[in-house]
């Protein structure tokens, strides 16, 4: 049977993908399941980026276990799967009497955590660690960094692909019903023109393990499992993007005194040298919107300026958002990760519920608990032939001269740049396209390149990507999308339409 797997993941998110790495260890035979065309379209490429220290979480929990071990092996594996990780510190910035007690508070809970190196520092020193910075004081965590998060989850993915882990991409699961001997579930392509279950376009997967990791749809997946009343909202937070020359004067996210509930508006480097302000929390019923209004960007910046004042309007290149999935109790109090095996009704299946921050940090040990969940009820071989390495696209922008010199020796289209702001050579978009995954929009290219992330956000290279795009993979204009299905980039050549050969 074609669609049968051992194991099947739904959602191809950082948690899903590295569910699929952890468990390629194993002689399973694995796919994924994810409704979008690309990995890292939802909550995984919508965040602050941030590989927090371990200090916000209550004592016991899973998110405070899982964000101090995943926080201690990024180094690791950020070498094995070649992903920009930047342990740079960060501080969280207080003022008045009651901060202080609130930094004393996390401190205490941070060192039970297993939080390493935090303390307090004075003005002084505060000043040293980030110049310019408005506070009196700060709890400084010298073990959290910063990575990008969309070279994680494509690395993740490429290296689980690698070891035979088959992602099916424009796959929403619409129904999953028990049979004999594991599962039976049905998909549909997503977007516009999707079909019913059961009608054109869609398909049939049987399996005999499920992980749930379907990130803010986690409660509908639940719900199909038949694992039902999970109360999940949607917490969502806007950002902004600042310009690159911004960069070089923030050396490590810079955050307010957090509340139990919310880490606040802060100001944070990118490994791209970018700075992003955000983000606020607004509660939303509808995880499709991601919009974000004038009148939030303004009070972003606002906000932020208190702590950083360094936040101009002509920097502000582009914002974006994302949604924390917060499971929570009848109280609306909200509740720790749940990754869960409901043998009564749904064996077999591992149900991973409120995956919210730090899910980004602690993604790695994870997935090595949903593999160790399902290797105790079922042993399978070891994967003699996995190889955990994974190597990236080579990075002009990053690379020294010498380096360079090399890249276009060995391969004549490092010398030609497409991207003029990110620096982005036709080599590395034709390695995009060409990559384990398979990558067929815009979007695909830029999150592996950064190809169009620069000031002009495209302006000079899109049309460019669109063309080796459509070369590689041999489309027709129309067929070239932006991200989601349906987002076309052409509707046709308004010289034939208008049957004007010479206009
Ligand atoms: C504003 C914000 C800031 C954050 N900051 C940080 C931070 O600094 N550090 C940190 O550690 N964490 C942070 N997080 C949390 C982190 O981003 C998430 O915990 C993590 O990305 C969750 O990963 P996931 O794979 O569960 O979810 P997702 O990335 O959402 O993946 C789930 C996937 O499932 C797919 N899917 C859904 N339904 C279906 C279906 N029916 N069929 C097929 N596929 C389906 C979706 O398309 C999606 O790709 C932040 C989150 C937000 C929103």
């Amino acid at each position: 049977m074609d669609n049968y797997y051992d194991i099947i993941i739904i959602g191809g998110g950082v948690i899903g993908s590295a569910v699929a790495r952890e468990l390629a260890r194993y002689q399973v035979k694995i796919a994924v399941l994810e409704k979008n065309l690309d990995v890292c379209y939802e909550t995984s490429g919508r965040n602050s980026a941030v590989v927090h220290g371990g200090f916000a979480y209550d004592e016991g929990s899973l998110k405070a276990r899982f964000c101090v071990e995943g926080n201690r092996e990024m180094d690791a594996a950020a070498k094995e799967l070649d992903f920009a990780f930047l342990r740079c510190g960060k501080v969280l910035v207080g003022n008045t009497d009651e901060d202080m007690e609130q930094l004393k508070k996390t401190m205490i809970q941070g060192e039970k955590n297993g939080s390493r190196g935090l303390r307090l520092v004075d003005e002084a020193e505060l000043h040293r660690l980030v110049p310019a910075v408005v506070g009196k004081f700060a709890m400084f965590s010298p073990a959290s960094g910063i990575l990008d998060p969309f070279e994680f989850t494509v690395a993740l993915a490429e290296n689980a692909c690698q070891n035979g882990v088959r992602y099916y991409f424009d796959h929403e699961v619409s129904a999953i019903e028990r049979e004999s001997g594991g599962y039976k579930i049905t998909t549909r392509p997503e977007g516009p023109g999707e079909t019913p279950a059961g009608g054109k376009g869609s398909e049939v997967f049987r399996c005999r393990w499920v992980v749930n990791a379907a990130g803010l749809n986690c409660g509908v997946i639940s719900h199909m499992l038949g694992i039902k009343g999970y109360r999940v909202i949607g917490s969502k937070g806007d950002y902004l993007i600042l310009d690159k020359k911004t960069g070089p004067l923030l050396p490590m996210p810079v955050y307010p005194v957090p509340s139990n509930t919310y880490m606040g508006i802060h100001v944070t480097n990118t490994t791209s040298g970018n700075v992003t302000v955000g983000p606020n929390a607004e509660l939303v019923t509808d995880f499709a919107y991601y919009g974000v209004p004038r009148e939030n960007m303004d009070y972003l910046a606002e906000s932020a300026s208190r702590l950083w004042p360094h936040i101009r309007k002509e920097d502000y290149i582009r914002n974006y958002s994302g949604i924390l999935p917060k499971w929570v109790d009848e109280n609306g109090k909200i509740q720790d990760f749940k990754i869960e095996i409901r043998e009564e009704l749904a064996p077999r299946a591992v149900n991973l519920v409120g995956m919210e921050s730090p899910g980004l940090t602690s993604a790695i040990p994870i997935g090595r608990y949903v593999a160790g969940m399902i290797r105790e009820r079922e042993s399978f071989p070891e994967n003699k032939a996995f190889n955990p390495v994974r190597k990236g696209i080579p990075h002009f922008q990053r690379a020294d001269e010498r380096e360079r010199q090399a890249l276009i020796a060995a391969d004549p289209d490092f010398g030609e740049l497409i991207c003029r702001c990110e620096q982005v050579t036709k080599a590395e978009i034709l390695r995009a396209i060409r990559n384990p995954l398979g990558v067929s929009t815009l979007s695909g290219i830029k999150v592996r390149t950064r190809a169009m992330m620069g000031r002009c956000q495209g302006g000079y290279c899109q049309m460019r990507i669109a063309k080796l795009l459509q070369e590689e993979l041999g489309l027709r204009k129309t067929e070239i999308l932006h991200n989601r299905t349906g987002s076309r980039l052409f509707f046709g050549d308004i010289r034939e339409e208008a049957g004007h050969e010479n206009t």
